[in-house]
């Protein structure tokens, strides 16, 4: 008995000791991994995801080396990611896991067509223009915007699918704020003594009211009887009050003066007069011509407010300034005529070959940069220029009609702005093209794109051209000739 429980007692210590060293064992061996940074990481999109580093170890041993990685991040897709980190170190494993959120935080953003203040017209509802929803996430998203109408606001809201939520809102103000549109048919009229004054006639239309023609009230009168200058004031008013006024002048004068048409003063030193006799059909058209051209700051202002009005005139051009002011005169479709190369009147007036080499030159020029072989001419000082006598006698009588046989065409004028005489404000310019202006002729306007104080009056010219029921037009091929009585 005695024995047997020595033996126990061994068998016992045995156990001890095996457990005690199979724990001392495990302890040594087994791995255990630590994430660097969270455990839970969140991107925003489209951040990429970047490894923070892990480690991996027993008591004794590092085993960072053989850590095996399981998953990935796709930082394109917002979503929840896995990645696990697994070490094996004989026959113990361990594992971590993280877990990575990549997440969409930004609202989408609606752009309102139109005015986020929509003015409309009184008992008119508004008519949608539109909006586009971006989003940095989701592509797709503008037929899911919810619309809340209310009278005077219009709420649009829309979610991206992470549930950011972008809101705009356009206000509805009902007023009409323009003024109607008041046009007088036929402009400033004269009638000779004894004849009656007849009313031409004048529409009213308005963007709230429609035409309101009939409400137009005419006051002043014209005495028939008394030379002189009458104002016949026109106004109209729309619902909303805006009002329009505009005047007629009706010049009454004695019937003694043969009917010349226009006069006006030549270019050259010589106050001599001349006529236009223009077989012009487009009455009421005006014809914007700038010679001398092109130079860098003036044409340049003038091309931005020709574009800006949307109008296009007729250059004739010389040798001067840059071919990309030819160039750009072309492309954005004004008309380029021929003025001279040189412009020194000595020599362009020579004899008839001299003109005509200096003719060659600038149409050389112009077919270069443009391609076009320019048919539209204008002469250095106009057909009945009298300086040309200086130089070579009857030469303008030659000129004029040799230059038909070759095929051009020529241009004088019938307004002369004088901005190359003693005009030299752009008030001077603006009033010399505005009170020659008629609805009776062809407006055939002389003014030169080298002159500071031509470009700053061009603006109100053509406003005035515009809101006085003019057209605006160029020189093309089929425009008859303008011309003057030649002095030479
Ligand atoms: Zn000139």
């Amino acid at each position: 008995m005695e024995k047997n429980k020595k033996i126990v007692l061994i068998i016992l210590i045995i156990i001890i000791v095996l457990i005690l060293l199979s724990s001392l064992f495990c302890l040594l061996n087994i791995p255990k991994i630590t994430l660097k940074d969270k455990q839970e990481i969140e991107l925003i999109y489209p951040e990429k995801y970047k490894e923070p580093g892990y480690k991996a170890k027993t008591v004794i041993k590092n085993l960072t080396k053989k850590v095996k990685i399981n998953g990935k991040v796709n930082n394109n897709k917002i979503g929840t990611y896995k990645i696990t980190y697994q070490i094996k170190n004989l026959f113990f494993t361990s594992e971590i896991t993280r877990i990575i959120k990549v997440i969409d935080n930004e609202k989408p953003v609606i752009t309102l067509k139109g005015n986020e203040e929509a003015i409309v017209c009184p008992n008119t509802t508004y008519r949608e223009e539109g909006y586009e929803v971006t989003d940095n996430y989701n592509k797709d998203l503008n037929d899911k915007v919810d619309i809340i109408n209310n009278q005077n606001e219009i709420i649009y809201s829309v979610k991206d699918e992470s549930g950011n939520e972008g809101k705009i809102t356009r206000t509805i103000k009902y007023e009409d704020k323009n003024k109607p549109d008041l046009k007088l048919k036929s402009g400033n009229i004269t009638i000779y003594v004894g004849n009656t004054y007849k009313e031409p006639g004048y529409t009213a239309s308005d963007k709230c009211d429609g035409d309101i023609t009939k409400n137009v009230k005419v006051t002043g009168s014209v005495n028939n009887k008394k030379t002189g200058t009458y104002t016949l004031t026109y106004t109209v008013k729309d619902n909303a009050g805006n009002e329009t006024k505009t005047t007629r002048k009706v010049t009454v004068k004695n019937k003694v003066t043969t009917k010349k048409s226009t006069t006006t003063k030549s270019t050259t030193s010589t106050n001599s007069l001349v006529y236009a006799t223009s077989s012009c059909s487009a009455k009421g058209a005006i014809y914007l011509t700038f010679d001398d051209g092109p130079q860098a700051s003036t044409t340049t202002k003038i091309l931005n407010t020709l574009k800006e009005e949307g109008i296009k005139a007729t250059f004739f051009v010389t040798n001067s300034g840059a071919d990309s002011l030819i160039s750009r005169e072309y492309t954005e479709g004004h008309s380029i005529g021929l003025h001279t190369a040189s412009h020194t009147y000595s020599k362009v007036y020579a004899s008839d070959d001299a003109f005509f080499n200096d003719l060659k030159k600038v149409s050389d020029r112009v077919k270069r940069i443009t391609g076009i072989e320019s048919k539209i001419i204008r002469f250095p000082g106009g057909s009945s220029n009298t300086v040309s006598r200086h130089y070579s006698s009857k030469i303008m009588t030659r000129l004029t009609k040799e230059v038909v046989n070759r095929g051009y065409k020529y241009y004088d004028w019938n307004v002369d702005s004088d901005d190359a005489g003693s005009c030299r404000t752009a008030k001077c310019v603006y009033n010399n093209v505005t009170s020659s202006l008629s609805k009776n002729k062809c407006n055939m306007v002389l003014m030169h794109d080298v002159k500071s104080y031509t470009a700053e009056a061009l603006k109100d010219v053509i406003e005035y051209g515009k809101s006085h029921g003019y057209t605006f037009k160029k020189i093309d091929s089929s425009t008859p000739m303008v011309r003057h009585k030649v002095n030479n």
